[in-house]
């Protein structure tokens, strides 16, 4: 299974020279095996991914954690959407009230965007996914709900005989005091657990954290503790808050793995690498 990252700034993209190193798209990783290609989240990294104009033949799915801006801002510019041959599934949550589709569609409208929905002219699928197991071609996804506002996912990919776990949005410690310390009452360990490389949320720094408790993310103290609890192979830090520079993510590793009780290993994550699992 081949992974390509493409965006893993948080929140919001950043386009400054100190922050060009790790890079300063939103969330999108591109997965291929065999001939499968799945793109999971479609934040304005997804811009990076390039096909021929020759889509006929070509299926290319879309899977969505969640609805926030930053993992759907890039959608609108996939090009795919606009080529008639070509056919695009796009799997995601629904919300109580609302169809994935309606919760799109708003969007995807005046005033937020100068195109709607329906003038998306590839052959659309829409997935209304829940907790569930599903295939794509020769790969395996296990969704599963995890703890951030509004209904979002983790993903569990598996291919090759290898298993990727995706949870750029998460709050695994929220409503306890610090982290649960077992596996079976933490939120996502299903998707996480033995995986053998795990891309997670790591935003904020534990004194950060603190003010900002019930805004959706993790510190990068409680990623290494929850990847560690679950027997996490290898550890990717991502969703790099915004106004975190190059020379902060780089300073912040250093003191992490200074004071790392475990031996897992773990990187920032970097956009443009790629990893073969
Ligand atoms: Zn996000
Ligand atoms: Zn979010």
């Amino acid at each position: 299974m081949k992974i390509t990252l493409w965006g893993v700034r948080g929140s919001i993209p950043t386009s400054t020279p100190e922050t060009k190193m790790y890079g300063g798209n939103t969330s999108c990783v591109q997965i291929e095996s065999d001939d499968t290609l799945l793109i999971l989240d479609a934040g304005t990294g997804i811009q990076h991914i390039h096909f021929n104009d020759n889509l006929s033949h070509r299926r290319i799915d879309i899977l969505l954690t969640h609805l926030h801006n930053d993992h759907i801002q890039g959608l609108g510019f996939f090009k795919p959407l606009f080529n008639q041959d070509a056919e695009v599934h796009i799997w995601g949550p629904a919300s109580q009230t609302q169809t994935l589709r309606a919760r799109l569609g708003r969007y995807f409208a005046p005033p937020f965007s100068p195109i709607y929905f329906r003038e998306f002219s590839c052959k659309l699928i829409l997935h209304e996914i829940s907790n569930e197991s599903f295939d794509i071609g020769s790969i395996n996804v296990m969704a599963n709900f995890i703890l951030h506002p509004g209904p979002t996912f983790g993903f569990r990919v598996m291919a090759e005989g290898k298993v990727f776990a995706y949870i750029p949005d998460h709050e695994p410690a929220l409503g306890s005091k610090g982290l649960i310390e077992n596996p079976d009452w933490l939120s996502g360990s299903q998707i996480v657990k033995n995986a053998d490389l795990l891309l997670h949320d790591a935003q904020f720094t534990a004194e950060e954290y603190a003010a900002k408790q019930g805004w959706g993310h993790c510190s990068m103290e409680d990623a290494l503790k929850y990847a560690s609890i679950l027997n996490v192979q290898h550890l990717l830090l991502a969703h790099h808050d915004p106004d975190r520079t190059d020379s902060e993510l780089d300073r912040l590793y250093h003191h992490l793995k200074e004071s790392q009780t475990s031996d897992m290993p773990f990187a920032m994550a970097v956009e443009g690498s790629e990893i073969i699992l």
